[in-house]
């Protein structure tokens, strides 16, 4: 069995088209969506996202707002902007860029971003929403992930779902929201003993775990749906997931590619979330 490749880039596209359109009806009503973005520092890799997330934005015709500051600074002086961008009627979005330089209390930041404009749902009455299934602000990687799987028509009613990986953003949320859509859910991380025991169960495998190569054809069950959110740079510079894509593909039934796999949906979801607390506030008359 050779797996069809997921093409994330063609999904998060389309996604983007329907999200232009709903900007154009609320450019309409005299509202121009926007999203802040906090920058601290000038790490590299967030560079990438951020400048990502930017070009999104202008893809689909959101503001942005660009905030920036030194690597040293107070996080007294970020806590200060956020309550002003929280007040603010132009911006229905703000995320602050993970990581923050160690001076920072990343919960002390993310609890001070409004729930309403937590475009990356990391508040926490956004993450406790996950818990009961109301969340306003689905987490964009793995509400992504959800999207793709939605667009390939993978059923996931009864199915044994096995996600690697149990972080706070990724595969804690990922669980949630599979075990909503009423899939029997298995969470693994970096503690659990033979990890091919469980994930050789997996009618989906959801892995997130930052490990190169962690996923080898003998963990996966032949049929499987296979989703790799990790990327890692390798030495040589080349840009991989957590999964042997080449050894699984020829074992599963769906996989996606690192990259063109999820990151693609990442950042589309954030413009989802921003787009639909545009509306949200449209509709509230705010
Ligand atoms: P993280 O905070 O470092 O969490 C990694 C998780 O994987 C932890 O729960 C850890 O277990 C678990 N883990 C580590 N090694 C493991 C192993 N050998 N076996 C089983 N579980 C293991 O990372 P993250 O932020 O969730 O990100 C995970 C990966 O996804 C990274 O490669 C990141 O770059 C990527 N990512 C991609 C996107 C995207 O848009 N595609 C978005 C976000 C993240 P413990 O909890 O026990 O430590």
């Amino acid at each position: 069995m050779t797996a069809k490749v997921i093409d994330g880039v063609a999904v998060a596209a389309s996604i983007r088209r329907e999200l232009k359109s709903r900007v154009g009806a609320l450019l309409g009503k005299g509202l121009t969506p926007g999203l802040a973005v906090i920058v601290v520092g000038s790490d590299p890799a967030s560079a990438v996202y951020v400048r990502n997330k930017i070009r999104a934005c202008a893809e689909v015709g959101i503001q942005s707002f660009r905030h920036d500051f030194p690597a040293d600074a107070k996080p007294s002086a970020v806590l200060e902007l956020i309550e002003q961008l929280n007040e603010r009627k132009d911006v229905h979005g703000i995320l602050v860029q993970l990581p923050l330089p160690p001076q920072f209390a990343i919960s002390e930041i993310l609890q001070t971003i409004s729930a309403d404009k937590d475009v990356d749902g990391f508040h926490l009455y956004n993450v406790g929403g996950l818990i009961v299934g109301n969340t306003v602000f689905p987490p964009c990687t793995p509400y992504g992930v959800l999207k793709l799987l939605e667009h390939e028509n993978v059923a996931l009613e009864g199915k044994n779902v096995v996600v690697v990986g149990a972080s706070n953003i990724v595969g804690k949320p990922m669980a949630l929201m599979l075990m909503q859509r009423d899939a029997t859910v298995c969470i693994c991380h970096a503690k659990t003993r033979d990890l091919a025991q469980f994930t050789i169960l997996a009618d989906i495998l959801v892995v997130a775990a930052g490990k190169p190569n962690l996923i080898v054809p003998q963990m996966v069950k032949t049929g499987a749906v296979v989703i790799d959110v990790g990327i890692n740079r390798l030495a040589n510079g080349k840009l991989v997931g957590d999964v042997d894509f080449a050894g699984v593909r020829e074992k599963a039934s769906l996989i996606t590619p690192v990259p063109g796999g999820v990151g693609p949906m990442t950042v589309t979801m954030l413009m989802h979330n921003t787009v639909a607390s545009a509306e949200r506030m449209s509709a509230a008359g705010r």
